[in-house]
């Protein structure tokens, strides 16, 4: 008897939303709360954090995964928030990785990280996201309200030895903020196998520092990491929304999200999971489906599953900045929806 291969299975319950995308990809905001509050990310006035019952249980996240699996689901990425700030989160990658997702990572800000990266391998994490805007400390004290940098790069280098790799450091380009470092980042990769993502800044929820002139487009990352060398196109199968580059003779990549100046929505593959329990099909669309009800309310796999494709058939083409830059005021904070 003939078995499928995983690859003839993933084609098989392939789930493709109603523009032909095929949707695998989830980003589950695990929590809304952070140890840090970066400027560009979180309002300076206090946002009110949502009450530990309307948060997710790791039961409720296990299950809509395993639907969501049986269902396409192939890649989750945890993020928040700051995920480490959940107590449960070994035992949630462990259940998230039992269901039989193949591709499981997660982003953080890296300061509870070298503590803990051990473990998260153990349980089953296959790769991890830091975010490191600057080298400078004082400056990184600034951008975060009061991080300590010497906790990221201890991060950085324990996540390497416990194999957690390629370690990838996303970086937000902001004029006036850490436009000189860019080279500075990029050259990190002359003798390290880093992968360094720049990301366009994008006026997310209520972000008062966001202005058209802060914004440093893709182009321009682009123009500035040309001057260090040439540049060699990579192509990587199933990366998301990233162009990878290596500069010749580096052993790192660098790449390039650009959500804002040459956005990627005609390859989207993700929806998000809100850490209070909505699928957002959009991460710019204030669409959200509300799955954490029905599970409390006793719904069964079958009806969760009927949300889970419902959210995949509304998923909007595109979003709209190019044409409306205001059109994502009304959002919450990315701290808040998942970045
Ligand atoms: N706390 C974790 C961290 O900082 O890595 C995970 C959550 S954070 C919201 C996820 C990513 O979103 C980070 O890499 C952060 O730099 C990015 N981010 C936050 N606000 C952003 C914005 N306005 N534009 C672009 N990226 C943003
Ligand atoms: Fe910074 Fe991440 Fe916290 Fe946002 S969620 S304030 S990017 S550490
Ligand atoms: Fe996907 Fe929406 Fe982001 Fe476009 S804006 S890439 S459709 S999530």
């Amino acid at each position: 008897m003939s078995t499928l291969s995983q690859k003839q299975l993933d084609k098989r319950i392939s789930l493709r939303d109603s523009f032909n995308r095929r949707i695998d990809y989830l980003r589950i905001s695990i929590t809304d709360r952070c140890n840090l509050k970066c400027i560009y990310c979180m309002p300076k006035k206090r946002i009110q954090n949502f009450k530990g019952s309307e948060i997710l249980t790791s039961e409720e996240i296990v299950r809509f995964v395993r639907i969501a699996h049986e269902n396409g689901l192939r890649k989750v990425r945890i993020t928040g928030g700051e995920p480490l700030m959940r107590k449960d989160i070994f035992s949630l990658i462990a259940s998230i990785k039992q269901t039989g997702i193949r591709d499981l990572s997660l982003t953080s800000n890296g300061i509870m990280l070298s503590k803990h990266a051990g473990e998260l391998k153990k349980a089953g994490l296959d790769r991890v996201n830091i975010s490191l805007d600057t080298m400078v400390a004082e400056k990184y004290k600034a951008i975060t309200n009061g991080g300590d940098i010497n906790r990221v790069w201890e991060s950085i280098e324990e996540v390497e030895r416990v194999g957690l790799s390629p370690v990838k450091i996303n970086v937000v380009p902001i004029n006036g903020l850490n436009n000189e470092e860019i080279a500075s980042f990029a050259s990190l990769t002359f003798n390290k196998n880093y992968h360094i993502r720049f990301i366009e800044f994008m006026p997310v929820g209520c972000n008062e520092i966001w202005k058209k002139d802060r914004c440093i487009s893709a182009k321009e990352v682009m123009h500035i990491i040309a001057t260090l060398g040439t540049l060699e196109r990579l192509k990587f199968r199933g990366q998301g929304p990233s162009r990878n580059f290596r500069i010749k003779g580096a052993q790192g990549v660098i790449g390039i999200i650009s959500p804002l100046s040459d956005h990627f929505c005609n390859f989207c593959n993700r929806l998000r999971l809100t850490s209070d329990g909505k699928i957002r099909p959009c991460l710019f669309s204030g669409v959200e489906i509300d799955i954490k009800t029905p599970m409390r309310n006793g719904a069964s796999d079958y009806e969760i599953e009927r949300l889970f494709c419902h959210s995949v058939k509304i998923k909007p083409l595109r979003h709209l900045l190019s044409e409306d830059v205001t059109s994502s005021r009304s959002l919450m904070a990315m701290s808040q929806i998942g970045g």
